[in-house]
């Protein structure tokens, strides 16, 4: 039972209109083209988090929308046209992203995204390097023209093995994460959204009138799921998974990589560069079983690949770790997000998969105006 007093309970959670159950990206969005559609209604995002847990304060921060090697990979089980949907929507995301924030405010740098090769990796640089025409010839009526070059980028690394080849992509970029969360937060309270963290929903009545925290009930009108990862503890008919990705930060070097978004190996490996440090993670791939989790947390294994992999590949310089953490992506069979209403009181956004950050803003925007 919660101790709640009188004053909480009738100032804070009683009259609460919408309702949106996280504070990640698509939670803060939906809340925030709420607003904008309903300005007279009482919106209210909670989060179990101080400041909200899950993927959208932990990620990497690149602003990307495919890689050639993901894109063929996905192409051996979609079509062409359901590929080409998920890209689209990726990139006309991060545009709404960039243009609802401002890219000063979300710290975005126009550096181009770049997939290496290294040895090991040789079918996958020769299927991606002779499909490349292909690929740009897909993107090319909805996203520019050449969206993939091939580059010299890898030959900029020091490690003891060497990159063997690198595919750039001039339209993507990278994002400040904390920025982004942050700018996002003061744009929705700056409308009037409400925020109140550290409440944990334990269940949610499926007609969408409460929520419920162990046993105390809070009422609205309207009800917004919105914890991506954490979907299947709230409703447990979603078809949505965990997985757990671990991240490390560098200390700073004297030979800082170049500004960038580098991912290899499909999107398992990524990397970048951080105020002159390295933030790289991954790995997922080679422990499945052990990452198909919801808890948060490091384990030695993934955290020696990244170490190796820093050494062997990215730099010769003496490297000690900054900064560990992990977050949690929510993913499908399908590389799809759910957003849909279940009745005229509940509304679900999850799913985002391993790049929300070009598509949640969009989700919560759709989510939105399912409430018309
Ligand atoms: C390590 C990592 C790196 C990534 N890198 C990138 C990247 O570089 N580029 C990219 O595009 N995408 C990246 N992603 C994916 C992207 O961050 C996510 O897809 C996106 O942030 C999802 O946003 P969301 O709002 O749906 O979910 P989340 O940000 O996970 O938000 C869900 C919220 O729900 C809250 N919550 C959960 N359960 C409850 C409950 N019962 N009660 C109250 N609150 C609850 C959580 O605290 C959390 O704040 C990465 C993800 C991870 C984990």
């Amino acid at each position: 039972m919660s101790n709640w007093s009188f004053w909480e309970k009738s100032r804070y959670l009683d009259g609460i209109q919408d309702l949106i159950v996280g504070g990640g990206l698509v939670g803060m969005s939906t809340a925030y083209h709420l607003k904008l559609l309903f300005p007279q209604r009482r919106v209210v995002v909670i989060d179990r988090d101080p400041f909200s847990a899950g993927a959208s304060t932990k990620n990497a921060g690149f602003a990307c929308f495919g890689s050639p090697s993901e894109l063929l990979s996905d192409l051996k089980h979609s079509s062409e046209g359901e590929v080409l949907a998920l890209v689209e929507r990726r990139f006309k995301g991060l545009n709404y992203l960039r243009e609802i924030l401002g890219d000063d405010q979300i710290g975005y740098v126009p550096c181009g995204g770049t997939e290496l090769f290294r040895e090991e990796d040789g079918f996958l640089e020769k299927n991606c390097v002779e499909k490349l025409d292909y690929l740009n010839s897909l993107l090319e009526t909805s996203i520019g023209k050449e969206v993939y070059q091939l580059s010299n980028d890898h030959l900029f690394f020091s490690g003891k093995k060497k990159f063997v080849a690198s595919i750039k992509n001039k339209l993507e970029g990278s994002i400040d994460t904390g920025r982004m969360v942050k700018a996002f937060k003061e744009k929705c309270m700056s409308i009037g959204v409400e925020f109140f963290n550290g409440i944990n929903i334990t269940s949610v009545n499926k007609n969408g009138s409460s929520v419920l925290v162990d046993d105390t009930e809070i009422l609205a009108e309207r009800i917004f799921i919105c914890v991506n990862a954490f979907a299947k503890n709230l409703i447990p008919d979603l078809e949505v998974r965990p997985a757990r990705n671990q991240v490390v930060v560098t200390n700073k070097l004297l030979r800082p990589i170049p500004l960038g978004t580098y991912h290899l190996d499909e999107g398992y490996i990524y990397f970048r560069s951080i105020d002159d440090r390295i933030l790289i993670g991954g790995f997922r791939n080679t422990a499945m079983e052990e990452e198909s989790t919801q808890v948060f947390g490091l384990t030695d294994l993934i955290q020696n690949k990244i170490s190796s992999f820093i050494t062997n590949y990215i730099t010769d310089e003496e490297i000690k770790i900054y900064y560990r953490w992990s977050g949690i992506l929510g993913l499908g069979d399908v590389k799809k997000p759910i957003v849909t209403k279940i009745n005229d009181r509940l509304f679900i956004g999850v799913r985002m998969g391993g790049m929300g950050v070009a598509i949640g803003s969009l989700v919560g925007k759709e989510l939105s105006e399912l409430a018309r």
